[in-house]
């Protein structure tokens, strides 16, 4: 892969109290030539922040602009989403699929008639979880 090409990512970013006020996307896009979409941003009422975001570039770039949220003590989280879902909870239903704007819940195989869960092009619109009635998904904020 060129060092030019653009990859896309998507983070979970955790502010502890102190940091919610900080201009982060600003600098990502202006510093670091970053393209962001945010999913979802959050304040709980203790005023730390949540915020779920694509954020598209080189590698490189990427990689400069999560040193520089860590320089902030922001946390990075790439293995944990905003959203989860517990395939041992879930009963297999189907109610969410016709729910799920992107495909990120879906069945692939119609012989198994099997529910797989695709993070990556889960947009945290959070529909899943009104209609899941065994409560297999979850937000984490
Ligand atoms: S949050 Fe929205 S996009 Fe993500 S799995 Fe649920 S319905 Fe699909
Ligand atoms: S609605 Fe809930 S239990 Fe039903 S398939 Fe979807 S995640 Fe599984």
């Amino acid at each position: 892969m060129s060092s030019d090409t653009k990859v896309t990512r998507k983070l979970m970013l955790y502010f502890p109290e102190c940091e919610t006020e900080k201009p982060i996307v600003y600098h990502l896009v202006k510093d670091y030539d970053l393209v962001i979409n945010i999913f979802r941003a959050r304040v709980t009422p203790e005023e730390e922040g949540y915020l779920v975001l694509d954020v598209t570039g080189t590698e490189e770039n990427i990689e400069k602009g999560e040193n520089f949220i860590r320089s902030l003590d922001i946390k990075i989280d790439t293995a944990r989403k905003g959203l989860t879902w517990d395939s041992e909870s879930c009963a297999q239903c189907g109610s969410c699929i016709p729910h799920c704007p992107t495909g990120a819940l879906s069945i692939p195989d119609r012989k198994t008639m099997e529910i797989v869960f695709n993070t990556d092009e889960c947009i945290e619109c959070l529909s899943c979880i009104k209609v899941c009635p065994f409560g297999a998904v979850h937000s984490l904020f």
